[in-house]
């Protein structure tokens, strides 16, 4: 049977659903031999989705915690989902998965998956209503962010399809962003080899395939890049949700092995698909 876990798990501590404790019993019901925390590092850009500041020792106490209790069953890893936004110090946690939600402009602030209405409007501001301009910046600027940081995990590299599922904003075949996505992926290798196959919008927001789409996934592949499957859950009933769909599309890219959170000391071990 296939070694399966999740490194992208939210909590109460952020924008998650269901506690750590019904996490865990979740990720045992669904058979994984590990299972990662990552709530959503402290930034002050948009404190409602992450951990408060003066939570953050309780979110880290509470999973080592959940390490303790469930240590002979599960091996559970203590990580955070990092935006470039963060002033996060990763030497607090074993693991990292970088990401760019937020694109600030001085006072202005874009989320690339928050409010369609708002993120039009800050397409009209900055990019004279284009939304490829858009992409193009947030694939720019995500490379920018994982070569330079150096996260354990990318998460999510295309979450700028998250208010495009009907090409409304871009096309997301037109050369300028496709280019620009690659390019994006160039640059990220050389921060970090880990992908995430990540179907949490599959479950949420009614996604028809995981983050990346598969020409992307073929490029990173092309690149050597390593994948790992995740369902940035939010909700215990989707630990594993739309895992048969990730690891269909981790294999029409070429895969034959991906990732998973290591049962040890080693953050990840390698099985086959
Ligand atoms: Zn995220
Ligand atoms: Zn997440």
């Amino acid at each position: 049977m296939l070694s399966l876990c999740s490194p992208h798990v939210h909590t109460p501590y952020c924008d998650g659903q269901s506690t750590i404790d019904e996490m865990v019993q979740a990720a045992l019901d669904a058979g994984f031999v590990s299972l990662g925390f990552s709530s959503h590092a402290v930034q002050d850009i948009d404190p409602e989705y992450c951990i408060a500041r003066e939570k953050e020792q309780d979110y880290i106490d509470e999973v080592n915690a959940a390490q303790k209790v469930y240590e002979d069953r599960i091996r559970i890893w203590r990580g955070i989902e990092r935006d470039s936004v963060s002033d996060a110090d990763r030497a607090r946690y074993e693991y990292v998965l970088g990401a760019v939600h937020y694109m600030p402009d001085g006072e202005f602030v874009m989320c690339v998956d928050g409010n369609a209405n708002q993120l039009q409007k800050e397409i009209d501001r900055r990019y004279g209503g284009q939304g490829a301009r858009m992409a193009i910046d947030y694939y720019q600027a995500l490379g920018a962010y994982i070569r330079s940081y150096r996260p354990d995990i990318i998460a999510h590299f295309d979450l700028v399809m998250k208010n495009n599922r009907k090409h409304q904003l871009f096309d997301p075949q037109d050369p300028a962003v496709f280019d620009a996505a690659r390019s994006a992926m160039e640059e990220a290798i050389q921060g970090c080899q880990v992908l995430e196959i990540n179907t949490g919008a599959m479950v949420r927001s009614g996604a028809k395939e995981p983050y990346p789409s598969l020409p992307l996934l073929k490029h990173w592949r092309h690149l050597g890049g390593q994948v790992i499957l995740a369902s940035d859950c939010h909700f215990a009933l989707h630990i594993a949700a739309c895992y048969e769909e990730g690891l269909a599309l981790m294999r029409a890219a070429g895969y034959r092995e991906m990732l998973i959170l290591g049962r040890n000391k080693e953050l990840f071990e390698t099985v086959p698909l």
